[in-house]
């Protein structure tokens, strides 16, 4: 594997809500868990019938989460990856999870999947902005000061479809890679669990690295059980 890792030149990495656990971001998706707040699960309040009928209510969700967030550090793992990048000839970094601590870390261009939760955009225009930039937490909802039209977060919500162009830009370089990381991925996330498929099957090394096996345990050609802080740091040396 080492070998393997320093003599690769195209490098892709799948991370999931694994990664962000092991700073204590509280993971929603996978694992049988399932969040509630106010009474009403993560899965409703996330969802883009909610933003329909409530607006206000998405966003005073959203903004709790990103008051959790402002606590918690990239850990080791995000650290590894953002040394990855200037390591390899091509490395792209593909994530699922929206909480911005790839970037935190220092990762450069990461391709987010279900988007960022410390961007809002407009319903109307398509106007972005950075919520750190905004610097309200008040519960209220967002306008863009581009059109007047409400803003509403940046994340791919239950019952949406993925930014348009994400998954496909991830998809051409899992199948130019040569070595292709899964880490900290339930791996039960259509279309993002279908990466190291696409990897695998165009004849690149998969290594997942996860506390527990996962659907995508038979299809890597190795598996490493444990936390990717601990593991990814490994490689380097
Ligand atoms: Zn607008």
């Amino acid at each position: 594997m080492r070998k393997r890792f320093a003599e690769a030149r195209r490098v892709l990495v799948l991370t999931g809500a694994g990664v962000s656990a092991e700073s204590g971001v509280p993971t929603f998706r996978g694992g049988g868990q399932s969040a509630v707040w106010k009474g009403m699960p993560f899965d409703k309040i996330s969802s883009a019938g909610m933003l329909e009928r409530n607006l206000p209510e998405v966003w005073e969700w959203f903004n709790y989460r990103r008051g959790v967030l402002e606590t918690i550090e990239p850990n080791p793992a995000h650290r590894a990856l953002a040394r990855w990048q200037d390591r390899f000839e091509d490395f792209t970094l593909v994530t699922q999870n929206v909480d911005g601590l790839h970037q935190r870390a220092g990762s450069r261009s990461v391709v987010e999947l279900h988007g960022n939760i410390w961007r809002a955009r407009c319903r109307a225009c398509r106007a972005k902005y950075d919520l750190r930039e905004r610097g309200e937490s008040a519960s209220r909802t967002y306008t863009c000061t581009e059109c007047g039209n409400y803003l509403r977060p940046d994340v791919v919500l239950f019952g949406e479809m993925l930014p348009v162009g994400a998954f496909e830009r991830a998809a051409l370089k899992a199948r130019e890679c040569e070595l292709c990381f899964v880490i900290g991925t339930s791996a039960l996330v259509y279309p993002a669990a279908g990466l190291p498929e696409i990897a695998s099957a165009a004849g690149a090394y998969t290594v997942e690295v996860n506390p527990e096996p996962t659907p995508l345990s038979d299809l890597c050609d190795e598996v490493i059980n444990g936390k990717a802080g601990e593991i990814l740091p490994l490689f380097e040396s």
